[in-house]
């Protein structure tokens, strides 16, 4: 690390449990993020500035007028832009330090399998149930840790899955494959900060990931009701029929 790191930094580094260590886990670190919407913008905020060495941003949109109520990172004049240029434009402007790579567009199962096997963590930022199933299927093949987060009208959830953990279910665990679409946000609204809260929530876990500080929510879900500011703790256990996660776990 060079003084300018140092420096930008210094704040991290003081914690006894992160030190110079800690912070150049986080530099040598590559986090992929799909889905920079209303999660997204601020997991991919925090990261960045955070300095996450490397950064893959996954999103086939681009930006719209409506988005601009949530989506932190992207500013009015990036309307039209896709939101993996737009984003990386804002992040660079806070972190020039790192690097950023884009795709703009939906990935294959094969795809993800394959980027997930590239990087250390996988945040899903995505509003759509079908992708969420293939990105959990794809980072249980893989081996690599995914960190799921979900905002919906007042309503927020957060979990992370573990493959490198035999205890840890998985996201099939949780939801057996649903026939709809689920909900998004285009259809039944949501408040501004509550998907921040939960996208910075999606950082934070990573970040414990990469650095291994405290204990992540693997094996449980966090449940966040903002109109009562309720946040509720359950705990999740394995599906011994899971597709997904119930036969021999693949280790990196
Ligand atoms: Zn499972």
């Amino acid at each position: 690390m060079n003084d300018d790191q140092l420096l930008r930094y210094s704040r991290q580094i003081m914690l006894p449990d992160v030190d110079i260590e800690g912070q150049e886990k986080l530099l040598a670190a590559h986090v992929a993020i799909i889905g920079i919407g209303g999660l997204g913008s601020p997991a991919s905020l925090y990261l960045a500035a955070a300095g996450v060495g490397t950064l893959t941003l996954v999103d086939h949109d681009t930006v719209e007028l409506s988005n601009l109520q949530r989506q932190v990172v992207h500013r009015t004049d990036a309307i039209g832009r896709s939101k993996t240029a737009s984003a990386r434009d804002t992040l660079l402007t806070i972190n020039p330090e790192i690097d950023i790579h884009t795709i703009e567009r939906k990935l294959e199962p094969e795809e993800l399998r394959e980027l997930a096997e590239r990087v250390d963590v996988v945040l899903d930022a995505t509003d759509h149930f079908q992708v969420r199933y293939q990105i959990n299927d794809a980072c249980f093949q893989a081996g690599t840790p995914l960190v799921s987060g979900a905002a919906i009208r007042f309503e927020g959830q957060l979990s992370v899955f573990d493959p490198r953990d035999e205890q840890s279910p998985c996201y099939r665990c949780l939801y057996s494959d649903a026939t709809d679409e689920g909900l998004n946000c285009a259809e039944n609204g949501v408040i501004a900060p509550l998907v921040g809260i939960i996208g910075t929530h999606q950082a934070m876990e990573a970040i414990k990931l990469i650095t291994e500080v405290g204990e992540t929510l693997t094996g449980a879900l966090l449940y966040y009701d903002a109109k009562y500011a309720d946040w509720r703790r359950f705990s999740l256990s394995r599906r011994p029929d899971c597709p997904t996660c119930s036969g021999p776990r693949h280790t990196r």
